[in-house]
């Protein structure tokens, strides 16, 4: 495997692969659900790119980027483990040399995160940009855990015509069912234990979900259920909101496209998940 850590190195390496090309961008501190994504990747093209950035353009002022989770030399350990060929490790300085052109979307992030961490999807759509036109890339991958980013790139993708294949992985799930993320390592062992509270969550909504049902009524469900099995002490609530899975709008109506979407501080450490409801 290949390291690289500025955008011409990466060019120069770039350069000599004549085959198909997947990306994978992450924040790093890799665990599984980052791998899957890499090993699907390995699976679908010649050669497989990773990026390992903490995008700072994404952070809000109150959020974690200083303190975000760093372990390089296990990452790149991991990746090799996966098959992967080239690692792209850039320096903020590099990637935001004097930024003035930033990314947006209208709609699709006025709710759920977006509503939520104002200017986040700029953010991010703004360093897949860059990351799409360094890398150049047939085929990216997204995790369908970070649901509404997926959608969200999928419209960028389309309307500022990159000839570029998003594909979508599942979500990997630790052995009680909280889904992975390099955030989970900030909680403690109480914090983890009552972090499975999404997870049952949405097996709840899942088992009383049908075909055709007034979305208001499941919503009203899942509320008394929040209100029931919480545990004030440790979690809150930021959303429980049903969407649709395509256009991420509210629907009168259950039907197949139907998610759940969840974010919760468990802690001081926001956690998020969804899943579709039939
Ligand atoms: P991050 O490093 O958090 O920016 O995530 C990089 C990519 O990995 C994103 O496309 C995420 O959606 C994806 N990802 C994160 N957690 C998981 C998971 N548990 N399962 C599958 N994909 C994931």
């Amino acid at each position: 495997m290949i390291i690289v850590y500025s955008i011409e190195d990466l060019k120069k390496e770039l350069s000599l692969i004549k085959e198909s090309i997947g990306f994978v961008p992450t924040m790093g501190y890799l665990h599984n659900g980052h791998i899957s994504l890499i090993e699907k990747s390995v699976k679908e093209n010649k050669k497989t790119v990773c990026s390992i950035f903490v995008n700072p353009t994404q952070f809000g002022e109150n959020e974690d980027l200083e303190k975000y989770p760093k372990d390089i030399e296990n990452d790149i350990n991991m990746l090799k483990k996966a098959n992967c060929d080239i690692v792209f490790i850039p320096k903020t300085s590099d990637i935001y040399k004097e930024n003035k052109v930033f990314v947006d979307i209208l709609g699709f992030s006025d709710c759920l995160c977006g509503k939520k961490r104002p200017g986040h999807f700029k953010g991010v759509l703004t360093i897949v940009c860059k990351l799409f036109n360094i890398v150049r890339p047939d085929r990216a991958y997204f995790g369908e855990k970070d649901y509404q980013q997926y959608i969200i790139i999928k419209k960028m993708v389309k309307d500022l015509n990159f000839d570029i294949d998003i594909r979508i992985g599942d979500i990997i799930r630790e052995f009680d069912g909280l889904a992975m993320s390099s955030r989970n390592s900030y909680l403690n062992e109480e914090e983890r234990k009552k972090a499975v509270f999404l997870y049952d969550l949405l097996c709840y909504a899942k088992k009383n979900a049908y075909m055709g049902q007034k979305r208001i009524e499941l919503e009203n469900k899942i509320e008394k259920y929040i209100i029931e099995k919480i545990d004030c002490n440790i979690i809150t609530k930021d959303y429980a909101n049903i969407r649709d899975g395509i256009d991420l709008e509210l629907k009168e109506f259950i039907s197949e496209n139907s998610r759940l979407f969840l974010a919760f501080f468990v802690g001081k450490i926001r956690l998020i998940d969804n899943g579709r409801l039939l």
